[in-house]
């Protein structure tokens, strides 16, 4: 879409005009043009808009716009009573949207803060206490504060929801509800969601007031500067076709997702060993460890970055090219927030999906949920010696082709790695191994606390060290399907 209004003709304020210019931006995305002008004029608001679309400074602007009358350089926290407040799902989105606000603000007289679980809430308080007009916060750890009273919300006038529809699936809805039931009935609020089911059509009812409608891409549609791909692939046969897609990848990021955080810490391991610069993210690791592993991933040293949904979500990376599935969601519309990752605000990206057999059901309702049929390749990965020697000892499952029609049925559950309730609890421990892989649970190395990887190395790894013999790829073979 053409989009030729500029920031200056939305009527912000001089001191966000400069900010804007030194974050890069020049023209307003179009849920910027879209939404800005609403949220001036005092409209609730019902967006939908996915991730990478620029939705975070679409309502942080008009927000800081409506707060400036109020803005202070007083020290006194009566000054600073909480006026605006972004609720939002997860932690790691907390902290870049409170980053984007802060950025923004960088002119105006106006304090930000986000708060946020997982980390002691002791060292919050204090920064709560001296006073922010913007509180970025996650639900739960909103409400510990309200129970310690180191915070009054009392004079909120705007609330903004972002990721509405992850809050739900996280089961949120009773912590939003308590929430909002302390906030001045008179105020403006703004709903973010990627998705439109019938549970956010029900929450929009329920706590907006005639709110315009406003959506940048058809609900539920994947972006359309992302180039998809399918690889129809064995569950035993991805580990060595995603290390090929690596090697023959010019990417310089590669987000990839799994189900379970066991995957995620176990493939990072096996690819560190293939030589690639790789580190996995998920719930087991501290706040710290997390933002450590994103830091380096950001700063080139890592380069591939491995994945849960939720450890993922609200990932920032600026034009992340590529984003792997290596296990796709149970759920369709995980699939439209992971791809979404990548072609941020307009660049384009590549997202491919490794499917296995059993999981060609999941593909075929993400493919009803993006009304569009993803392209589809067979990749036949030849066994190499050492592999097909596991696979008579047993140890893996079929020696059969990948899409083999009768595949024996453990051939279905990747040792340990399913995860019967899907990903709207993807942080939740996998089931009992089968005992053919129990060895991966006895690895000392998950036990180790988390190292971030130390040196830049490039996905591209032509020569793998010497050392480390590549004992799973020979080459990879690739049939068109469709
Ligand atoms: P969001 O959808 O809010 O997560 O934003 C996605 C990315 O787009 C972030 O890296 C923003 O910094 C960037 N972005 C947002 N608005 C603009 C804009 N108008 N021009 C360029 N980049 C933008």
């Amino acid at each position: 879409m053409l989009n030729t209004i500029s920031f200056a003709e939305l009527n912000l304020a001089p001191e966000i005009l400069k900010a804007l210019t030194e974050s890069g931006y020049t023209t307003p995305t179009p849920i910027q043009a879209q939404a800005i002008p609403l949220v001036l004029e005092g409209c609730d608001l019902m967006a939908g808009a996915q991730t990478g679309t620029g939705k975070t400074a679409a309502f942080s602007l008009p927000l800081l716009q409506k707060l400036l009358p109020h803005a202070s350089s007083s020290t006194s926290p009566a000054r600073h009573p909480v006026r605006a407040l972004i609720l939002v799902p997860t932690r790691e989105l907390a902290i870049q949207v409170e980053a984007s606000v802060k950025a923004y603000a960088k002119h105006c007289k106006l304090r930000s803060l986000v708060v946020f679980g997982g980390v002691d809430i002791k060292t919050q308080t204090p920064h709560l206490k001296t006073g922010v007009e913007i509180l970025v916060a996650t639900p739960g750890r909103l409400l510990d504060h309200i129970e310690m009273k180191s915070v009054q919300l009392n004079q909120v006038q705007m609330l903004v929801l972002d990721e509405a529809d992850r809050m739900l699936d996280m089961g949120f809805m009773p912590d939003l509800k308590r929430i909002l039931a302390l906030l001045p009935k008179q105020r403006q609020n703004l709903m973010f969601s990627a998705t439109f089911s019938n549970e956010i059509k029900k929450l929009s009812a329920e706590f907006l007031t005639n709110p315009k409608l406003i959506e940048v891409a058809r609900s539920n549609a994947s972006a359309e500067n992302i180039t998809q791909k399918v690889y129809l692939v064995a569950q035993e046969d991805k580990h060595a076709l995603l290390a090929q897609l690596l090697r023959g990848s010019d990417a310089t990021q590669v987000l990839v997702f799994t189900k379970t955080k066991l995957t995620a810490s176990h493939l990072a391991k096996q690819l560190q060993k293939d030589g690639v610069a790789a580190d996995a993210i998920h719930g087991d690791k501290t706040q710290l460890e997390r933002m450590q592993a994103l830091d380096a991933f950001k700063q080139g040293k890592v380069t591939v970055l491995i994945g849960t949904d939720v450890a993922a979500r609200g990932l920032d990376i600026d034009s992340l090219p590529m984003v792997i599935n290596y296990e796709i969601p149970h759920a369709a519309e995980d699939y439209v927030h992971r791809i979404g990752r990548t072609g941020r605000a307009g660049a384009s990206g590549t997202a491919i999906s490794l499917v296995s057999p059993e999981e060609e059901r999941y593909l075929a309702e993400i493919e009803k949920l993006i009304k569009h049929e993803i392209q589809k390749e067979t990749a036949n990965v030849p066994r190499t010696a050492a592999r097909t020697e596991r696979a008579l000892r047993g140890e893996h499952h079929s020696e059969r082709s990948s899409h083999a029609p009768k595949a024996p049925k453990e051939f279905s559950q990747p040792a340990g790695e399913a995860n019967s309730t899907g990903s709207r609890v993807p942080e939740k421990s996998p089931p009992p191994r089968p005992a053919a892989a129990k060895k991966h649970g006895h690895d000392a190395w998950f036990d180790k606390p988390y190292e971030p990887s130390a040196s830049a190395t490039p996905v591209k790894q032509p020569d793998a060290p010497a050392s480390k013999p590549k004992k799973e790829v020979a080459a990879l073979f690739v049939r068109r399907t469709s």
